[in-house]
């Protein structure tokens, strides 16, 4: 290097500011320390993370690469247009947005690419697998458009299409969206999109979930059915914490201008830098592998689950996360979630679709394998993984002293030396 690179300088940040600098380190060792089956987190690299700590982060670059309001921009225009190239190659998209802040952002700016306040979208509703930013009351997307909730069929648990192509005839949607948080199965593009033609929609799908899965070529990809693909890049694609958008080139004018100006100001070209690096890492064999052994472990924790008596959701899963039903082991999500804490499991709580209780409470949790793939564990660990999770939800009470959670504990400490978060 013939410049010093200032970025991640640890020592400089320990030194001026212990009290932040102590949490990156207790933050550190809580991800080394325990199992983490959060479906929607993973471990970014070194190399991505280095970007994110970059001087990139300084830099004011509103518009987009060549076509800026400020001076200066030759080295960020540079990041952004080998993100844009990168995302349209691994993905095969007409176009590509890499600006979106978050998930939720790019969201925002397919609502304001194809819609006015009032009008209608089709989407999956909350408590059936969607996402806030599908039309809930709290949420903008509540607030501000009408939104028709389809749901699951009662007897398989997936998607009910014939519901969404009846609720498509009677509403007349301006966009039909497909996705969501808590969906554990393939979602049927086809379908989606004759539904879409059939009743002149736009078809929207919000892949933020499984994005990583496409990336690595282990599941169908929605991007040659969609007028617009919105996703996250923190999830199973295991890049910085960020959005991004791929479209056909007929929406890609709309789409910049919802980006930039509509919802948002400056672009962060330190985040657009380290989403550069995280779709060349995507290209990789290596990637490919994860993204198929990410859903192989899925499956086989799913199954492991399923074994001891605690039922996922449609039966299974083709994910990287599966839905667990509590009702049978008479365990609340929340209780669940609790217990598995105090034994060194994280994950969350998750209404199951039809969901008796209040969802602070809910029936089920939800588990998924992106981060512990990431950490190179296998079929053999989700096996353990299974057990453990299914001690700790029937054999524990939540408190740390509980003789099974300690147990279960040491385990879980067995695993993770084995197949350690970040190795030092
Ligand atoms: C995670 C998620 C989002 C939101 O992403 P943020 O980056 O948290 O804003 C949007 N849609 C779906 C389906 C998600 O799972």
């Amino acid at each position: 290097m013939t410049t010093p690179f200032y970025g991640s300088d640890y020592a400089a940040l320990e030194s001026f500011d212990p009290d932040i600098a102590g949490v990156l380190i207790s933050e550190l060792d809580r991800l080394r320390g325990g199992l983490q089956l959060i479906a929607s987190e993973n471990m970014s690299s070194p190399a991505v993370l280095t970007a994110l700590g970059s001087t990139l982060s300084n830099k004011y670059a509103e518009g987009y690469p060549g076509r800026r309001y400020y001076g200066g921009c030759a080295e960020v225009d540079k990041a952004e247009t080998i993100a844009i190239e990168r995302a349209k190659a691994l993905f095969d998209a007409e176009h590509a947005n890499v600006q979106p802040h978050s998930g939720a952002s790019a969201n925002q700016a397919v609502y304001g690419a194809f819609m006015n306040p009032g009008d209608t979208i089709l989407a999956m509703s909350l408590p059936m697998g969607g996402h806030l930013t599908h039309g809930t009351k709290v949420s903008f997307s509540g607030k501000w458009f009408n939104a028709v909730g389809y749901g699951v069929d009662p007897e398989t648990e997936d998607i009910d299409y014939d519901e969404v192509e009846r609720l498509a005839k009677e509403h007349k949607p301006k966009v039909i969206l497909a996705g969501g948080s808590a969906i554990p199965r393939l979602i049927d593009f086809e379908r989606f999109r004759a539904i879409a033609d059939e009743v002149g929609a736009i078809f929207w799908v919000d892949a933020a979930h499984f994005i990583g899965l496409v990336a690595g070529k282990a599941i169908p990809s929605p991007v040659p059915h969609a007028d617009v693909v919105s996703f996250t890049t923190h999830k199973v694609l295991r890049g910085p914490r960020s959005g991004a958008i791929v479209c056909k080139e007929e929406h890609a004018k709309a789409i910049d201008k919802a980006v930039f100006p509509m919802m948002q100001g400056g672009p962060q070209m330190h985040t657009i830098a380290a989403k550069a690096v995280n779709f060349k890492e995507c290209a990789t064999p290596e990637y490919q592998q994860y993204a198929k052994d990410v859903i192989a472990n899925s499956q086989r924790l799913a199954e492991g689950l399923k074994a001891k008596g605690i039922r996922p959701t449609t039966g299974g899963t083709d994910t990287h996360l599966s839905l667990l039903d509590l009702r049978d082991v008479d365990v609340t999500g929340a209780d669940a979630e609790l217990r598995c804490d105090v034994a060194g499991i994280t994950l969350n709580k998750n209404a199951i679709p039809f969901d008796p209780q209040k969802p602070n409470i809910a029936s089920g949790i939800r588990v998924g394998t992106p981060s512990v793939t990431t950490q190179g564990m296998g079929l053999a660990e989700m096996d353990v993984i299974a057990d453990v999770i299914h001690r700790a939800v029937t054999e524990t009470d939540g408190t740390p002293e509980h003789p099974v959670a300690q147990e279960i504990r040491e385990q879980v400490t067995d695993l993770v030396t084995r197949f350690p978060a970040y190795p030092r």
